[in-house]
């Protein structure tokens, strides 16, 4: 019988040898290729050809093709000066571990078919558990990455919490935690009141002492507390969230305590690392992400269930066709422990890769990492042209360029997103950005295996001394589309409000007539007599309001904070859209000191106003950023 699919082992060995000699010299000198190199979407349509290969080709031409048009248009996250987002750099052994994974085309689902690999799997699973001083009885499965562990940890901790899923199930985050918990939430099918978004203290820490009260007041209306996800290493900071309170709380609560310590986890191999993570062992379940800090090649996650017998529960399905390869006594089946029925063997290249370099280079290369990063933040400290926004932890730091002449944060900014982007171009490496309480912040992510000294210098030295070309403010946008109103705020309702009252609200000085009208239609005029608590801290609806006339009181639990009057604004931080729809909770009660007037406008349209009105984005934001940290 032909197969044409099959190969003879000479042409096997020559295709192998070619491929690992041309994988050799790109990875041979890391710092000669840019960190980064874009491409147009018609550059990229004009160098890969779309045509379909109906025969054979040449497999010299194949990778001379991959290595002119393909690979040059993908970061190398694995660059030395690459410090952009979480960085991934693998190693050699990790790589040959997936290929020989994937050339033996190993099912890692039942221990029937794969007695071997699955064995290999808890064992390496075994050493992650001792790692953050997990018990024995603790189960683990490796799966595609962070995203997918916390996914997996939210949908266990329902089923093993609450069964199927309900309206009242409540979970908790902080306004630090990672997109991925939020998406979880969503796809999981928690509704926008569902998700409590909590505001974290000065150093960016979820606060048990709001946590509390928050769950007081969901059981108060009837709600259950079901899930609270701490990070331990934000994307944000790489903060900490303090696990051991938030453990205690949980514990009282009997609310399921997840701790995301995707990227910052593998941190418990060295000493610092394991009394910054102190706590970690106290979580119901731990997401670690061997692709980040443990140099794993792509796609590498785990999950860590410390009642190991809840995962399979969540998880395990049985159906006739697969009774053949049902676990025995003793025997794992991982196909039982996540959505995936199929799944590679991850486990082989964590490991050859553990071996073949032995966990203490691990543990060193973790701790090199860590010393680059307080070297850092003192080459930043005794920088006349830096600030230093957020010291060193877990690996993260936050920074950015100063200017003598300006103090004027839009302005700081501009300058310093033009500094990002003109970075990337230089292809010394790459740094990304992000927003602490609404100011501008250059975030650097230390984690890869070959960075030094030189490579930090090298950065710094580039934004210490270049010069910003700010892109002008980008031209007026109007809104995108109109969208449909709920039916009892238009015809049956209200009639729309006046485009003369809104004109005379600062916060719309920038909305022509036809926008203002748009709005007017979205918004419902309502009076608040003195005395009336428009909103209360913790309650769940998200609408913002503008005050047309009177006086209003905020307060924090018994501290006055501010008293707002006419053209003022609150409810904007329940109104905005943290991620997938979830936003805070109401964080001060908002009472009336006067007879007041107020336009009320649901959270969509001020989510709305905000995407496409620059003008009000930069109130809204400067809000934010005074507001939040006094509540
Ligand atoms: C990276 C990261 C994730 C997402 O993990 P993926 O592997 O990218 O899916 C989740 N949480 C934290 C804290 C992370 O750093």
């Amino acid at each position: 019988m032909e197969d044409p699919l099959g190969m003879q082992p000479e042409a096997m060995r020559q295709l192998g040898y070619r491929t690992v000699d041309f994988l050799v010299d790109l990875l041979a000198d890391p710092r000669a290729v840019p960190a980064t190199r874009g491409a147009s979407p018609r550059e990229m349509a004009r160098r890969i050809d779309a045509t379909q290969p109906a025969m054979a080709q040449d497999f010299e031409s194949i990778l001379d093709d991959l290595g002119r048009n393909v690979l040059p248009f993908a970061s190398r996250c694995d660059h030395p000066g690459y410090f952009a987002f979480v960085p991934g750099s693998g190693t050699w052994p990790g790589a040959l571990g997936d290929l020989i994974a994937g050339a033996l085309n190993i099912y890692a689902g039942s221990w029937q078919e794969s007695a071997g690999p699955s064995q290999v799997e808890l064992v390496v699973l075994d050493w992650f558990k001792q790692w953050i001083g997990y018990p024995p009885q603790a189960a683990g499965v490796l799966v595609s990455g962070g995203s997918a562990a916390n996914m997996t940890a939210l949908a266990c901790a329902r089923e093993a919490r609450l069964g199927a899923m309900s309206d009242r199930a409540v979970a908790y985050i902080s306004d630090q935690a990672h997109s991925s918990m939020v998406r979880a939430a969503r796809v999981l099918g928690f509704r926008p009141d569902q998700v409590r978004v909590l505001p974290v203290d000065d150093d960016f820490r979820m606060r048990p002492d709001t946590l509390v009260p928050a769950m007081a007041a969901d059981r108060l209306a009837g709600r259950r507390p079901l899930f609270v996800a701490a990070s331990a290493g934000s994307t944000n900071t790489g903060a900490v969230d303090p696990l051991s309170e938030l453990a205690a709380v949980c514990r009282d609560e009997n609310v399921w305590f997840h701790v995301d310590a995707a990227y910052g986890g593998f941190a418990a191999l060295t000493e610092r690392g394991r009394g910054w993570l102190s706590g970690i062992e106290a979580a119901d379940s731990v997401t670690l992400d061997p692709h980040k800090w443990l140099y794993q090649p792509f796609e590498c996650g785990s999950l860590l269930v410390r009642d190991g017998d809840l995962l399979r529960r969540a998880f395990e399905i049985t159906p006739d066709y697969l009774k053949d390869a049902q676990a025995a006594a003793g025997e794992v089946n991982f196909a039982d422990l996540s959505i995936q029925l199929t799944r590679m063997s991850r486990a082989v290249k964590l490991w050859v890769s553990l071996r073949y370099f032995g966990i203490d280079a691990f543990r060193a290369t973790v701790d090199r990492c860590l010393d680059l990063v307080h070297q850092a933040q003192e080459r930043i400290e005794a920088s006349a042209d830096l600030e230093l926004l957020r010291p060193a932890s877990l690996g993260i730091l936050c920074f950015r360029r100063s200017f003598a002449d300006t103090d004027d944060e839009d302005e700081i900014a501009r300058r310093n997103a033009a500094l990002v982007a003109a970075f990337a171009g230089t292809g010394l490496g790459l740094v990304s950005s992000t927003r602490l309480r609404g100011r501008y912040a250059i975030r650097l992510c230390v984690l890869n295996h070959g960075s030094g000294p030189d490579d930090i210098e090298r950065v710094l030295h580039w934004f210490e001394t270049s010069t910003p070309h700010p892109v002008p403010p980008a031209a007026r946008r109007v809104l995108a589309q109109e969208r449909h109103m709920p039916v009892d705020r238009t015809w049956l309702g209200y009639p729309p409000v006046a485009v003369a009252t809104l004109r005379a609200l600062p916060l719309f000085a920038e909305l022509t007539d036809d926008d203002l009208e748009r709005v007017g239609r979205a918004a419902e005029v309502r009076v608040a007599p003195a005395g009336e608590e428009v909103v209360r801290r913790w309650d769940a609806a998200r609408d913002f309001y503008v005050i047309i006339d009177g006086t209003l009181a905020v307060h924090v639990e018994s501290r006055h904070v501010r008293d707002l009057g006419a053209g003022d604004f609150f409810g904007e931080l329940a109104a905005l859209d943290w991620g997938a729809s979830f936003g805070y909770a109401r964080l001060a009660t908002v009472t009336a000191t006067s007879d007041a007037l107020l336009l009320m406008l649901p959270g969509a349209t001020l989510n709305d106003l905000v995407r496409e009105f620059p003008d009000v984005e930069t109130q809204i934001r400067h809000a934010v950023a005074d507001r939040l940290p006094q509540s």
